[in-house]
């Protein structure tokens, strides 16, 4: 079955705000939530579609992934930190609740049962054009939550172990009435993670986890561009009392190029051409990203002509064939001139006057054009 487009789900507009977004997400959930809707499985699959395109909008980075690139772009690139796929058997509707209501409700942060996994952390990796284009592997240093040595991730004071939450029964959840159905919501005293120690570890403080920083090398495949994500599973911080560490997002930003413009897979350049090659034909080197070509200038080349060199672009990261580099020629108005170079230019300048419009037709349809404008006024 193909997949509804995320803004008609929740029937907002392309520029809807977050505001918008969560308004509209909320009026759905209310609507198809299977509590109102028993045994409904249509009512479920729509409350499904909404919280899934609530998810990939809600969040800007796979919001500008899901724009560019549709479904595809939010999809295989590792899911949605596990809280997307296939995420609805089981007594998942509390965390749903946990995410949406959460702030209506004062509750807060991920629901579900056991110890809140670690949170992901994003870093932004400012890459040349060049390594960029061509991969290149970066290290970066980036702080980190470590599981404490003391304690051993479990926050209690040495010896101690966590007992059971009295106020959850260790299940990490309490009920709660709220109008005409149940919201089930992350215990407040244990954070959902159904165990409370009674002596923190002082070491850690009872997070169980101890501040770091640490050096990863991360490896940018060729063709990345500004924008594009590379996911690190289990590099985010480290998770509380021992639960699984986040992930890392590492997000490409390139830097601008002296010379090069980037547009996907193509590259863009100027060439400026003196006016006698521009008039005569000439050759002239061009820089490409591996190295100098020639590139024939023809006789009577004007300012602006595009010339693409087939090939010498980008190799998009999510393959296909390389991009071309386009090169728009820009004719050069010689400066400094000496009192010799003018009077040849001047004698140049006579000699076109004598053969009347034919070596300017571009200035002579110009000047017609306006002569019509003032006439026609
Ligand atoms: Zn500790
Ligand atoms: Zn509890």
């Amino acid at each position: 079955m193909s997949k509804r487009d995320y803004y008609e789900v929740l029937g907002v507009s392309k520029d809807a705000s977050q505001q918008d977004l969560k308004k509209a997400y909320r009026r759905l959930a209310m609507k198809y939530h299977p509590d109102r809707n028993p045994d409904d499985t249509e009512a479920v699959a729509k409350f499904k579609e909404a919280k899934e395109a609530y998810e990939v909008l809600s969040d800007e980075d796979k919001r500008a992934a899901y724009d560019r690139f549709g479904h595809a772009g939010v999809e295989g690139q590792g899911g949605f930190g596990g809280a997307g796929a296939g995420g609805f058997a089981g007594g998942g509707f509390g965390d749903i609740f946990g995410d949406i209501f959460g702030d209506i409700f004062g509750g807060g942060g991920r629901g579900g049962r056991g110890p809140a996994r670690g949170a992901d952390l994003r870093y932004t990796l400012e890459l040349s054009l060049e390594q960029a284009v061509r991969g290149c592997e970066e290290k970066i240093r980036i702080p980190s939550w470590d599981s404490c040595e003391v304690c051993h991730g479990t926050g209690a004071e040495a010896g101690e172990e966590p007992v059971t939450c009295p106020t959850c029964n260790g299940i990490g959840q309490v009920r709660m009435q709220q109008g005409f159905f149940t919201v089930q919501q992350t215990c407040p005293a244990c954070h959902g993670e159904g165990r409370i120690v009674k002596n923190p570890c002082r070491n850690c403080g009872g997070q169980g986890r101890v501040q770091n920083t640490k050096t990863l090398s991360v490896k940018i495949p060729p063709g990345v561009d500004t924008g594009d994500r590379i996911r690190l599973a289990g590099e985010g911080e480290a998770g509380m009392h021992g639960a699984p560490a986040g992930d890392l997002y590492v997000q490409v930003a390139v830097r601008e190029h002296e010379i090069f413009k980037r547009d996907g897979s193509d590259l863009h350049c100027e060439v400026p051409v003196s006016f006698v090659d521009a008039a005569l034909g000439g050759e002239q080197d061009v820089p490409t990203l591996n190295g100098k070509v020639k590139l024939k200038v023809p006789p009577e080349t004007q300012t602006g002509k595009l010339f693409r060199l087939r090939g010498k672009g980008v190799t998009p990261v999510r393959g296909g064939p390389p991009g071309d580099l386009i090169c728009k020629v820009v004719v050069e108005t010689p400066v400094k001139l000496s009192s010799e170079q003018k009077d040849l230019l001047r004698k140049l300048q006579s000699s076109l006057d004598k053969g009347g419009d034919r070596h300017n037709p571009r200035r002579t349809s110009w000047f017609e054009g306006v002569k019509r404008f003032f006439d026609g006024l």
